[in-house]
């Protein structure tokens, strides 16, 4: 498979700028360019995965220490209590960078005029147990 120019590979070598709020060894956090408030902030790994489930699980725990860290300094730094996170995976999650995992940490402002509450659905009678079963067989041992 061919490997294109990866933006988010290009962030980490330093050839695109950003705004590093944090790095380590392993990951960065920059800002948003793109920001749905201000102090949106994508923590991500520094080696390329193209999916969530392909970092190795030490690191998907380090990466989410690495998110709490970098969500406490945000809502400081942009004082407020409050933020969403998002995790983009696979081609119907409106995904256009694929170096996975990006964890985006939104802070929410009072009055800020998002409206994170899509349309619900119900389940039709008999379709949350078959759903349950589905998804649980591959929980359980
Ligand atoms: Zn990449």
């Amino acid at each position: 498979m061919e490997e294109k120019k990866c933006v988010f590979c290009s962030i980490v070598s330093g050839e695109i700028q950003s705004h590093k709020v944090f790095e380590d060894q392993k990951f960065v956090a920059v800002l948003d360019i793109f920001p749905i408030t201000p102090g949106h902030t994508v923590v991500f790994p520094k080696k390329h995965y193209d999916s969530f489930f392909k970092i190795p699980s030490m690191d998907r725990i380090q990466l989410f220490e690495t998110v709490a860290r970098v969500a406490d300094a945000v809502l400081k730094g942009v004082d407020t209590d409050s933020f969403n996170l998002f995790v983009f995976e696979g081609k119907n999650a409106n995904k256009t960078i694929f170096h996975e995992p990006q964890i985006h940490i939104v802070p929410r402002f009072a009055n800020d005029g998002l409206n994170f509450n899509p349309p619900r659905g119900r389940y039709a009678e008999g379709q949350a147990d078959q759903v349950y079963r589905k998804i649980a067989r591959f929980l359980k041992g």
